[in-house]
């Protein structure tokens, strides 16, 4: 218990703080977003709000922030939200993907296997000069995708020390491995790929992503191999060899693999990466997603995809609130790769990463990977970014 003097010293400081907090904001604001509609799930946060920026970091989330600042968004009417990060990307292939990300809403990026040892270095180097955050998966295949499809149907391309190699020689931006797990790509190669990607990873401590859909080995085969922290993206992806069975029921093995830690990813992707009647009989049984990725690239506009904020649209046909929505692409993604770990957050003292969308009311169809239509009544739609406290400009 505090005694009289302290208490009164106690709400002395108190008072002091109330009344110099905006009189520092004042001096060194350079961003106030005014008005929006703020939900931050990371901090439990859904209300109109304004934050001040000062030095690329939030300094405030406030019901009302008065003063000037050299730059202000008006943001009434608009949903503001932490920097998206996006799990599964291709914005590694060339220069001009990250700044066309970041259009979207995206201040983070996962290059998911691009590249394998041989050609990692390009898509290193791209992701040291993106201007958000981007990091990299190493494709266990020597070749990466870039050589098409099929990088695993030589199982002497999974060369473990030659990852190891990768990972060591780009430690800075390289955050895990990538296995492409279908049938077309590994065939019967599939689990020993997986057993030398995480061989590869071992040493560096760090997870493995799995792309599955229509494996050669069941999921009850495949999940064993999985440790904590681990991802597997494209969940939703149709059979053979799904996360449901013949009578479409999840596999004990699979809600067994989330509790012990394994990350379930959506990636939307272009071909079969997943149908609205697996979204829909999976979520019925619970089956949510904990992340949302896009698997993009800079054609995705005119695929499926179109950008992060279409793709968490969908799911808002299923009966996800906004807030869940916007937790899987910021908090939670952000909870995945420790390179993330300040991000996904507008918590006072955070970077300044902000995403600010607007939620459309309309009929909107959404696709599917092969050609399946869903109509939905609401859409996201990215607005203006802001990135380490900066507004940035409209492509
Ligand atoms: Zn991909």
């Amino acid at each position: 218990m505090m005694n009289r003097r302290q208490f009164i010293s106690a709400a002395a400081a108190g008072a002091a703080m109330v009344a110099r907090i905006p009189n520092v904001l004042a001096q060194s604001i350079d961003l106030i977003i005014k008005g929006g509609r703020v939900i931050d799930p990371s901090i439990g946060l859904d209300a109109i709000r304004d934050i001040a920026i000062a030095g690329g970091r939030i300094v405030g989330v406030e019901p009302s922030i008065a003063g000037n600042a050299p730059d202000v968004i008006d943001a009434r009417g608009k949903i503001v939200a932490p920097g998206l990060i996006d799990i599964h990307t291709h914005a590694g292939r060339g220069k001009d993907g990250p700044p066309l990300a970041l259009q979207d809403g995206v201040t983070g990026w996962i290059d998911a296997g691009t590249a394998g040892a041989d050609n990692i270095d390009a898509v290193a180097a791209v992701a040291r000069s993106s201007p958000q955050i981007g990091r990299l998966l190493v494709n266990i295949s020597r070749k990466g995708v870039m050589s098409g499809t099929g990088e695993l149907h030589d199982i002497n391309l999974a060369n473990v020390d030659l990852a190891r190699g990768a990972i060591a020689r780009h430690r800075d931006v390289v955050v895990g491995m990538k296995v492409r797990m279908s049938n077309d790509v590994a065939e019967a190669n599939d689990l020993e790929c997986l057993r030398r990607a995480q061989e590869a990873a071992a040493p560096f401590n760090l997870p493995v992503m799995i792309h599955v859909g229509q494996n050669y080995s069941p999921m009850r085969a495949i999940l064993p191999l999985l440790k904590r922290g681990d991802v597997v993206t494209h969940m939703y992806a149709p059979p053979p060899n799904s996360i449901l069975d013949e009578q479409g029921r999840l596999f004990p093995d699979v809600t067994a693999a989330r509790r012990r830690g394994v990350i379930f990813d959506f990636g939307n992707g272009v071909n079969g990466h997943f149908t609205w009647d697996m979204v829909e009989k999976a979520m019925k049984q619970g089956f949510w997603p904990d992340t949302f990725s896009t698997d993009w690239s800079v054609t995705s506009k005119t695929t499926g995809v179109v950008d992060f904020p279409n793709v968490m649209s969908k799911f808002l046909m299923f009966g996800m609130s906004l807030s869940q929505i916007i937790a899987c692409a910021t908090v939670a993604a952000a909870r995945v790769f420790p390179a993330f770990d300040d991000r996904g957050t507008l918590n006072v003292g955070a970077p300044a990463d902000v995403a600010i969308m607007e939620l459309r009311d309309g009929d909107f169809q959404f696709v599917d990977n092969y050609k399946g239509t869903r109509n939905g009544k609401q859409r996201l739609f990215p607005i203006t970014t802001v990135l380490g406290g900066k507004r940035v400009a409209r492509a």
